[in-house]
């Protein structure tokens, strides 16, 4: 099964009855998914959305593995694609000043702090905390892009929940992660490795979906754009969110729902072109990706429909001291 540049098959595809997150295997279903890429081939069954009876988590019965989006982005990197959008600057900047709010009241910030961001990308957000020690995971080292200058700590390649960070235990003032929880596999592992990097006292900044927005549930949960998205696989909401890390002893200090960090812009330009390419697609594929290939972009499904709803939920936790 192709999927953009990627050959999906049932190595890097995965079947998962228990809660990624509490491990509990007593869950109810939201309903079936879209399938966009035809994982439901594999296993003989639709992807079901399921929700965790336990501790309310959401995550697709059927996903992809990091190896399938390792695959993805280094493809989409080796032709040219930019894998990572820019952010725009109104919706970091707001982010980075509930980030040093925090930091303020928590830690002597006028000398320089160990800061981690989880999945560094391009690098845009770790690069506003570049007069403190910045450190950076990412699944592979992209081509082109110059980690030395964009942290003036380590990268560190790999998976957030298979990586050993025990040279890194209890080093970190500050861990960021937007993005990324929405794709673990298992959540478990990957709290306990962010609970082990932090400091005592130490914050953690997440944003990911937020399950009980009101654009999640406006047509159904599983039909929600984010849900659809092949490489999302997991869905959180405040209460699955505290429960996580609690377990790994950290505490929610700050919690607001917000539109995505880089999406706070909203422009008729953009929607209008997608309309159009959304409409030329469904009309004829063909005719789409001839157009793409005119216009000198690679040949990539339009995006799904989304709006600047507030469907992101900001979160920052604390470790216990
Ligand atoms: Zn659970």
């Amino acid at each position: 099964m192709k999927y953009e540049n990627l050959t999906l098959d049932r190595q890097n595809t995965r079947l998962q009855h228990n809660c990624p997150s509490c491990g509990k295997s007593e869950t109810s279903s939201f309903g079936e998914v879209r399938d966009l890429v035809g994982l439901s081939a594999f296993f003989g069954r639709p992807i079901r959305l399921l929700r965790c009876n336990s501790c309310g988590l959401a995550f697709k019965e059927i996903t992809t593995t990091a190896e399938a989006e390792r695959q993805l982005y280094s493809g989409w990197k080796a032709q040219g694609q930019d894998v990572y959008l820019p952010s725009q600057p109104d919706g970091i900047s707001y982010v980075k000043s509930l980030i040093d709010k925090h930091l303020n009241q928590n830690f002597q910030t006028s000398s320089a702090l160990s800061v981690l961001d989880v999945g560094v990308g391009e690098g845009y957000f770790i690069q506003m905390f570049s007069r403190h020690q910045t450190y950076g995971i990412e699944l592979e080292r992209m081509p082109g892009l110059d980690y030395e200058k964009m942290l003036n700590g380590q990268l560190i390649v790999g998976q957030l929940e298979t990586l050993d960070l025990t040279p890194y235990k209890g080093f970190f003032h500050l861990v960021t992660v937007f993005d990324v929880f929405e794709h673990f596999l298992d959540a478990r592992a990957a709290m306990a490795n962010l609970g082990k990097v932090l400091r005592p006292g130490g914050l953690l900044a997440i944003e990911t979906g937020d399950m009980d927005s009101f654009a999640a549930r406006l047509w159904g949960r599983n039909r929600w754009w984010y849900v659809i998205l092949p490489v999302h696989k997991l869905f959180w909401n405040k209460a699955s969110l505290k429960k996580a890390l609690a377990a790994e002893g950290m505490e929610v200090i700050h919690f607001e729902r917000k539109a995505h960090k880089d999406g706070t812009k909203f422009s008729y330009k953009h929607l209008l072109a997608h309309v159009f390419k959304k409409t030329l697609y469904l009309i004829s594929s063909k005719a789409y990706f001839a157009l793409m290939r005119r216009l000198g972009k690679t040949e990539r499904l339009p995006e799904l429909a989304r709006f600047p709803w507030k469907d992101h939920l900001f979160a920052i936790a604390r470790k216990s001291k």
